[in-house]
């Protein structure tokens, strides 16, 4: 007999998994893209609202996250073709204008950027009213503090592995214990309960779906499951590799029950508590088996300044060299509207004539 599979997770009556649909632009944002009431607000031509900016302050990274990056020594940008902190200013003043609210500060690894906590107070200052960041949690124990009085709000950390050995084989690095105080330490700050992303890797970490399950009731996290896109650095990604969302839901269904929480139309992830009230939290994330394309408002913009409406884009955009060829914020605006407006209606990852994107994770920003 089938699995019976959650609500999130459901087919099509015809058997076959469900497909995102772009929805056509919504009546009352018609009405005020006719009356040109439109000027705070970034739209693409399906009618959905961009309203997330993911900016990557680096490329470099201290990890060497197998799923992510080679092992070999990596051509970073130099350091004068990463955009400069002023620069990183005005293209945020120009986002907020459009109607950017919610920007997480990614990388490489943010941390590793001198000045981040800097820039997180000018964000702040700005009046960004949803600011976060992705870390992989090495650095952090030491700057909490200092990106919590910047304004940092959330924070998301990367653990693929509660086990030491497989956890440095999978980071390359001797860093687990390092990260287990990071995650220690902001758990217990204002940035709790912190958010825990494990990307799984069949036959690699597959085996702590249950562990990361009870790694949640018992800290009180949200464990955040990811299926594994193709771009890493080494193209070993295949769909062999990808863990279902749905079959991390049924475990840890079976073994503690779920109940689903409501979430926005544009969230990410499916969110689950526990049935017995434990704390901690469950969320699903599926870009490979359950695409939500349909509703994303996000953008990105590399360390090196170019502009990319999604993880899988085919072409990225320049915005690093109008700002350096002394280009107007009308222009940059204007240049910005008609990239959004191309916004891709999905990734295609399951499209048979699929092909990963030349630029890896790492140097996109997650
Ligand atoms: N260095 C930070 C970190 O480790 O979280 C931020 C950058 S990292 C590229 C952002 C997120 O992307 C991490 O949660 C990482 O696990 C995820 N990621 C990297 N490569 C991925 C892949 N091929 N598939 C799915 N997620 C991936």
């Amino acid at each position: 007999m089938e699995t019976p599979v959650p609500p999130a997770f459901g087919k099509e009556p015809d058997g076959n998994p469900r497909i995102f649909v772009a929805n056509p632009i919504p009546f009352a944002n018609r009405v005020l893209l006719f009356l040109g009431n439109d000027k705070m607000s970034l739209f693409d031509k399906f009618g959905r609202q961009i309203s997330d900016l993911r900016i990557s302050v680096t490329d470099r990274c201290n990890f060497r996250c197998v799923y992510c990056r080679s092992a070999d020594p990596e051509n970073y940008r130099d350091h004068d073709e990463i955009l400069s902190w002023p620069e990183l200013d005005r293209l945020a003043h120009i986002f907020l204008g459009l109607g950017i609210h919610k920007i997480r500060i990614t990388g490489g690894e943010p941390l590793v950027r001198a000045g981040v906590e800097d820039y997180i107070a000018r964000l702040h200052a700005l009046g960004v009213e949803d600011l976060s960041m992705t870390t992989n949690g090495h650095l952090l124990a030491e700057r909490c503090e200092r990106l919590i009085e910047a304004g940092l709000r959330r924070i998301n950390i990367s653990l693929d592995s509660l086990d030491t050995d497989k956890f440095e084989r999978i980071t390359r690095t001797k860093s687990f214990d390092a990260v287990m105080h990071g995650i220690d330490v902001a758990q217990k700050s204002r940035l709790g309960p912190a958010k825990i992303n494990a990307v799984l890797v069949r036959g690699l970490n597959d085996d702590e779906v249950e562990a990361f399950g009870e790694f949640s009731r018992e800290r009180g996290v949200i464990m955040r499951f990811i299926e594994f896109m193709p771009l890493d650095a080494d193209r070993t990604w295949t769909r062999k590799h990808v863990v279902p969302a749905a079959e991390v839901y049924e475990r840890i269904h079976a073994r503690w029950p779920l109940v689903q929480i409501p979430h926005e139309r544009s969230e990410t992830a499916r969110k689950y508590r526990f049935a017995d009230g434990a704390p901690g939290e469950i969320g699903l994330i599926a870009p490979v088996t359950q695409p939500f394309c349909g509703h994303c408002s996000r953008i990105r913009l590399t360390a090196d300044g170019k502009l990319r409406t999604c993880l899988f884009s085919k072409d990225d955009h320049d915005l690093r060299g109008l700002l350096r060829e002394g280009a107007a914020d009308d222009d940059i605006v204007t240049y910005i509207r008609s990239i959004v407006d191309e916004k891709e209606e999905g990734h295609r990852i399951n499209a048979p004539d699929f092909l990963p994107p030349t630029r890896t994770m790492v140097f996109i920003g997650g």
